[in-house]
């Protein structure tokens, strides 16, 4: 079994993400866990338990994928789900100096995980999940770029 884990913070999960899920665990890999992450860096707007609610209700049409939230180390985390790959997405040149940095230490941790990027599709390489909070805070139409459920979500946190 070929098994990707796909960490990050999903605050909140968008079509961005979702098209990179679809396309990695119906052309590359068996199975993709959608690893929604506990400790980040970032203040997050939705709690933990919200973001993994959300990215399973976007998810709910695709096969082989799980949705699971960890705390602690990503290689980690990635060995007791037999995981042998990272994977990641790539948008613009500004990803890449931190997720060069992140694939690299990954590695030192554990060098049997390797970690693979993919581009974004055309349609939303300009998509992230904070442009998408900030749209609906100033009350724009963002039902292009996240699920119905996500879409409410947002509305309502900043009604
Ligand atoms: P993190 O805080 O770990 O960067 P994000 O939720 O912002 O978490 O993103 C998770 C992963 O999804 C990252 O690898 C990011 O580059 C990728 N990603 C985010 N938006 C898109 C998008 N529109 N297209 C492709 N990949 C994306």
């Amino acid at each position: 079994m070929n098994i990707a884990v796909y960490p990050g913070t999903f605050d909140p999960f968008t079509n961005g993400h979702k098209d990179l899920v679809q396309r990695a665990s119906t052309n590359i890999f068996d199975k993709v866990y959608v690893c929604v992450a506990e400790n980040s860096r970032k203040e997050t707007l939705f709690s933990l338990s919200e973001r993994i609610n959300l990215a399973e209700k976007s998810l709910i049409d695709l096969k082989n994928i799980e949705v699971i939230g960890f705390d602690g180390l990503l290689v980690d985390f990635a060995e007791k789900l037999n995981a042998k790959v990272i994977l990641r997405g790539l948008r613009v040149v500004s990803d890449f100096e931190y997720e060069f940095q992140m694939s690299s230490m990954n590695k030192k941790l554990n060098h049997n995980i390797e970690s693979i990027f993919l581009t974004p599709s055309e349609s939303y390489a300009f998509l992230s999940s904070s442009l998408v909070k900030e749209i609906a805070e100033l009350g724009g139409d963002i039902s292009k770029f996240v699920s119905s459920e996500v879409k409410d979500a947002l509305q309502t946190k900043y009604k």
